[in-house]
């Protein structure tokens, strides 16, 4: 057991200084007189690895798309490009940012503006709206569950961003009506699966949903 001499006090388990006076303690540390909660988080380097993965199967995945389509991709350095970029931001953000959500969404949608500017500004192919864009959208959903899970948030606590994902991959559908979009298929089926899943939680998840909403609006 430990002691201080000065406050003339014994204490239990194992404290650095005396609770009372902040000074040292004499004798031995015992374990701890209550067990401590471990709380699993993740570390920085289990995430900068999952990410370091996401980046290699991408990388792959592209130089498949790439091998099969009979002209190539013309964007494909553009695409490997975001993507390292976008690995760098995780590490960056692995050891210096605390709301890793609120960072990757910001990522994705500065990606997406990005690539449309870029497609603009190089003759307007439009494989911004045909390919990044429904890509991107369905990636912020699959990326803000998967860091959802990994950083145990209650469903409550992200649901929304699932929302406003939602909510802006219908944008898609202006280019659609607007005729900019050349080959639409992607841009349909990828704002499907995005409202199929958000019903999805509205009906199964109701309340998470409902209770973050009231949160977020009532204040
Ligand atoms: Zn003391």
């Amino acid at each position: 057991m430990q002691s201080c001499d000065k406050c003339k006090i014994e204490i239990r388990g194992n404290k650095a200084r005396c609770p009372l006076c902040g000074g040292k303690l004499k004798g031995e540390p015992e374990s701890p007189a209550f067990p401590a909660l471990k709380r699993k988080i993740i570390t920085r380097a289990l995430l900068v690895r999952i990410a370091a993965f996401i980046l290699f199967v991408f990388c792959l995945a592209m130089r498949i798309v790439d091998y099969a389509s009979p002209a190539g991709i013309s964007w494909l350095p553009l695409a490997i490009i975001s993507a390292f970029v976008g690995f760098g931001d995780i590490c960056v953000m692995a050891y210096y940012h605390n709301n890793p959500l609120k960072t990757i969404t910001i990522q994705i949608y500065v990606g997406m503006f990005i690539s449309l500017i870029v497609d603009y500004y190089t003759g307007w192919h439009a494989w911004s709206v045909v390919w990044v864009l429904p890509g991107a959208f369905c990636g912020m959903v699959i990326a803000t569950i998967i860091t959802g899970l990994i950083l145990r948030m209650r469903l409550q606590d992200f649901v929304l961003y699932l929302l406003f994902d939602t909510l802006f991959a219908l944008v898609q559908f202006v280019f659609l009506f607007k005729e900019i979009n050349p080959f639409p298929l992607p841009a349909v089926i990828s704002t499907a699966m995005i409202i199929v899943f958000f019903v999805g939680i509205l009906l199964f998840r109701w309340r998470d949903f409902a209770s973050a909403s009231s949160r977020y609006f009532n204040t």
